[in-house]
């Protein structure tokens, strides 16, 4: 493939491979592609798929190796010279791997997956593989992997980094005896958290919905995630790949924690990567030195759904800005009330530069926010607007959402109102003996109804509602300092129509694919209306799938992945929600979510 890269082909450098501390090895009898839907500067800062290199590279019997989407003037040179799509390490064809496995953390990508697999010499559907790689999928939206499954052959259900080893040891095995496809892909449903679709059958009701879920040939009838239960023994990345352009995040970057308790209830994160873990702070600092010294790198950030609640933050802020102040590399640090650090901490903390504060209220009114359980007051949101502008923030972004459940006008005209309240309250912070000008940014996501959330149950609004209100807000936004940009609601139209969809939808896909989507997240891919096309030509209607609230009763197309998550504790939170009730973070004591019943969390483990 490299020799494409060359020409008219913008970045080649996306296509050499041979970075620092890429990996070369021979004689591994398992290749395992680890292929990401997007461009390398994306796959590239993707910290699940640089886990999996590590754990899967550690491996005598595997050897890992890296394949991104080619951006499509590549594409374009590779189809048209009938070359395959090949990996960075060794340039071999996608179609020469045993198991191909792609990370699903986004719907919109699952065009580019069967771009990939195209282009890779891979029969898209995997009912007519034979001879050909494993294909795996794993990633976040594996939650509900149903309209991709007919294009997988299995899925990996929650934390990989077990999983990804136990996949690539039984196909070693099975390479050993002679390798049969049928065979390979019963024994991997009886591993733990593997999810081999073409084991179940989905039936239907005259109305649509599903009737059941059969399990066939002796697979379970629930699929259980895999947990990650310490993540202190999980391992960590301390030789990243370096590479030579740059990505998205260039940087040193920490995982300190994984999971969330706060309970948001539109936010699917939160409840999937439960129970909270933590990485101690001896092994964070360990690691960063490991990563600094292999990298070079003049960054350091840490990563997590919510660092501010990361138990031993100051102390880890406090070390790394103290080892690393003389040597020039920057800590960034999540946005949080100075406070909360121990003097010393704040202190250093005062000089540590910020460029920006990101706030998310994600509704305009202490009503909503109520509703949506988002536990945090205008107060908080004044005291860290005023942090910052203190400390030489410029520039505040604030995400909301529209569409939540319960919404009405007076919840839109809250967030116009917050936003010039916000921009009052930062320009009050002295800086230099002048007061701080702020540029503020609304930035507004429409609602996507998730699985395994509280709002599951719940309609998207209708396009035709959504466009509307943001026209209400460009109107109401037109406040001095203040900027107002917007998610495009036909993306998250077809994402909430893909994120509880059913194999059905395979269909749409395909057609999709057929008529050159690709890339579908970049805003100068996009477009709407092939996507319209195929689901008229598939006779497939995406408002059912969208707009339509669902019966508490009714069967999801993913009612037999089990994240641990106790269906009536959603139902409860749903009508909490609708009751304006919050419930308090969890680390402050167990609301039995589910996941205590299995021993699944420490927190909750021990009642
Ligand atoms: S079991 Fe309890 S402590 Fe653990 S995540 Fe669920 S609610 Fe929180």
């Amino acid at each position: 493939m490299r020799e494409f890269a060359t020409g008219e082909i913008e970045k080649p450098a996306r296509y050499m491979g041979g970075e620092l501390n890429c990996v070369y090895k021979k004689g591994a009898p398992v290749l395992f592609a680890l292929c990401f839907p997007d461009i390398y500067e994306v796959g590239m800062s993707h910290l699940g798929s640089a886990i999996l290199y590590k754990i899967l590279n550690a491996r005598e019997d595997t050897y890992a190796q890296r394949v991104y989407a080619p951006w499509t003037d590549m594409g374009a040179r590779l189809a048209k010279a009938g070359a395959p799509l090949c990996s960075l390490e060794e340039d071999r064809p996608l179609h020469a791997f045993d198991i191909v496995g792609f990370n699903l953390s986004y719907e919109m990508s699952y065009t580019s997956v069967l771009y990939m697999l195209d282009l890779g010499g891979i029969p898209l559907l995997a009912s007519e593989r034979e001879g050909c790689p494993i294909v795996a999928g794993g990633g976040s939206c594996v939650v509900n992997p149903e309209p991709v499954a007919d294009f997988f052959d299995l899925f990996v259900i929650g934390d990989g980094e077990e999983a990804a080893g136990e996949l690539s040891g039984l196909m070693a095995a099975h390479k050993k005896k002679g390798f049969d496809r049928k065979a390979f892909l019963l024994s991997a449903a009886k591993l733990d958290g593997v999810y081999v679709p073409s084991l179940y059958r989905p039936e239907y009701n005259a109305d649509g919905t599903i009737s059941k879920i059969k399990a066939l040939l002796g697979a379970p009838e629930k699929i259980q995630k895999r947990l990650a239960r310490d993540l202190n023994a999980a391992p960590a990345v301390t030789r990243p790949v370096l590479p030579y352009i740059a990505t998205v995040h260039d940087r040193c970057v920490l995982e300190i924690m994984r999971g969330c308790t706060r309970g948001c209830r539109f936010c699917q994160a939160g409840y999937i990567y439960r129970p909270v873990r933590e990485r101690s702070v001896g092994a964070l600092l360990s690691q960063a030195r490991q990563v600094i010294c292999a990298t070079g790198y003049d960054e350091i950030s840490l990563s997590s759904l919510s660092s501010g609640d990361y138990s031993g933050i100051g102390e880890l802020a406090g070390a790394l800005l103290t080892e690393y102040e003389e040597k020039k590399v920057s800590v960034s640090l999540p946005s949080m009330r100075v406070d909360s650090f121990p003097p010393e901490v704040a202190e250093k903390l005062q000089h540590v530069r910020q460029t920006g504060l990101t706030f998310a209220p994600e509704a305009g009114t202490q009503r909503l926010r109520d509703v949506i359980n988002k536990n945090v007051t205008e107060e908080d949101i004044f005291e860290a607007v005023r942090n910052a502008a203190g400390s030489g923030t410029r520039t505040i972004k604030l995400y909301f959402m529209i569409g939540l459940p319960t919404e009405t006008q007076e919840d839109l005209l809250g967030i116009a109102d917050l936003a010039r309240r916000i921009r009052d309250e930062a320009a009050k912070a002295p800086r230099e003996g002048r007061r701080a000008r702020i540029a503020i940014t609304v930035s507004v996501a429409c609602f996507v109804p998730k699985p395994q959330t509280p709002f599951m149950w719940e309609a998207q609004d209708t396009l035709d509602v959504l466009w509307g209100k943001i026209a209400f807000l460009r109107e109401r936004l037109k406040i001095r300092s203040v900027k107002f940009d917007y998610h495009d609601p036909r993306l998250s139209f077809l994402e909430a129509v893909f994120a509880r969809g059913d194999r059905r939808l395979s269909a749409v896909l395909l057609k999709a694919h057929a008529s050159g989507c690709v890339f579908d997240s970049w805003q100068d891919c996009f477009d709407p209306k092939k996507y319209d096309r195929a689901f008229e030509e598939s006779g497939i209607d995406p408002k059912w799938y969208a707009n339509r609230k669902r019966e508490l009763t009714e069967i999801f197309p993913f009612s037999h992945i089990d994240y641990g998550i106790d269906e009536n504790y959603l139902k409860k939170e749903l009508e909490k929600a609708y009751a304006g009730e919050g419930t308090p973070d969890c680390r402050k004591g167990c609301r039995a979510c589910g996941l205590e019943k299995d021993g699944l969390c420490i927190q909750g483990g021990g009642r």
